[in-house]
């Protein structure tokens, strides 16, 4: 720390990303990626943008958010896109909440939270989920508060019905409800019909997963029309440019051919479940996912060496230092190869 770092700052524990070596030798099955490549046709676009990279991109993205808006069903003015969905929690932390009312979210779930609320000086107010990771939906009803949940859930996989949602965004009409849907393209179902319905409730949603563009960094956040221009007055305060040109335009191509996508999404769903079954039958607890991971303990072995027995025989996958899951695994669904060489490894190492 240097002696020009301010007070407020002394005790910010920044967010840690999973590991990302940069040699390839490793099944990469740590940090949610999807295991195919981006559809041709963004390959080709992004190839023909990078000639125009001397200029620009258009600040407001206009293309882009035209065809997110129609693939989401909503109006352009309801959507606003950003350099990853982390950035648009940041400005949704940035415009939202504040030091007088602490947001509740679980204390199990993406640990971006925690470190949003610490940087804007907000206080978290954690709730435990259930002790089978299930959250309990009347903890986030009439709270009168700011609630944050990723929808599923991440690390746990687990899925609240929109009806759930409705009920948690309805019954705190005077404070935003922020629902995290970076997962929602592997078996969930999209509240975002209900941004029409309800003026406190957004949606964030990621081009990382489900379109194979982590490495491109494009999210959105989707809400009322008076909530996106609050977002794109901070947008604007910090950084207008804040999608490349080359991401725009691999944006665009991936909602041109978004069929792609989904068949890649439901290969993973039917991986996920296929490789869930084979670890049940090697005596893992594995939570009913609909993510692209699977979320896993096994009884008799501890979650630290699992880990790094993979690590060793060339399988990444996530652990967390962190109380109540620090017996399990985050494991991202690969290509069903790559899971059935997942299966065979961990069943050699147990
Ligand atoms: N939300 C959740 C729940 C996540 O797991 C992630 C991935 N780390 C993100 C948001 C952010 O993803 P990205 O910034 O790549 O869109």
């Amino acid at each position: 720390m240097s002696r020009f770092l301010l007070r407020r700052y002394e005790n910010l524990v920044p967010y840690v990303p999973g590991e990302q070596p940069q040699d390839g030798a490793f099944i990469k099955l740590n940090t949610n990626e999807s295991p195919y490549p981006p559809s041709p046709l963004v390959l080709e676009r992004v190839r023909d943008e990078a000639a125009s990279l001397r200029l620009y991109p258009d600040p407001d993205a206009r293309r882009l958010r035209a065809k997110l808006a129609a693939h989401l069903g909503v109006l352009p003015e309801n959507v606003l896109v950003t350099n990853g969905s982390d950035e648009a929690l940041a400005f949704a932390f940035l415009a939202f909440f504040d030091r007088d009312t602490p947001v509740r979210f679980p204390d199990i779930t993406y640990g971006f939270y925690p470190v949003y609320c610490s940087l804007c000086g907000v206080r978290a107010d954690i709730v435990p989920l259930r002790e089978d990771f299930t959250v309990c939906v009347d903890d986030y009803v009439a709270v009168g508060r700011p609630v944050v949940l990723a929808n599923p859930n991440a690390p746990t996989g687990l899925f609240l019905p929109v009806s759930d949602i409705e009920r948690i965004a309805a019954s705190n009409p005077d404070h935003i409800v922020l629902i995290d849907e970076a997962y929602i393209d592997f078996g969930g179902e999209s509240a975002v019909p209900l941004i029409n319905k309800y003026d406190n409730l957004l949606i964030v949603g990621t081009f990382s997963k489900s379109r194979s563009l982590a490495g491109a960094r494009i999210g959105y956040a989707a809400a009322c029309a008076p909530l996106i221009q609050d977002l794109d007055t901070i947008r604007n305060s910090f950084n207008p440019y804040n999608l490349s040109r080359t991401a725009l335009a691999a944006g665009e191509a991936a909602l041109d051919e978004q069929a792609y996508y989904t068949k890649n999404c439901r290969e993973i769903a039917r991986v996920r479940d296929e490789t869930a079954e084979k670890l049940r039958d090697l005596g893992f607890i594995v939570t009913d996912s609909r993510a692209n991971f699977l979320f896993i303990r096994h009884p008799e072995r501890s979650g630290h060496d699992l880990y790094a027995e993979l690590r060793a025989r060339g399988i990444l996958v996530r652990w967390f230092n962190l109380p109540r899951i620090s017996d399990y695994l985050r494991v991202t669904v690969g290509t069903a190869e790559q899971m059935d060489i997942f299966v065979d490894t961990i069943r050699a190492i147990i």
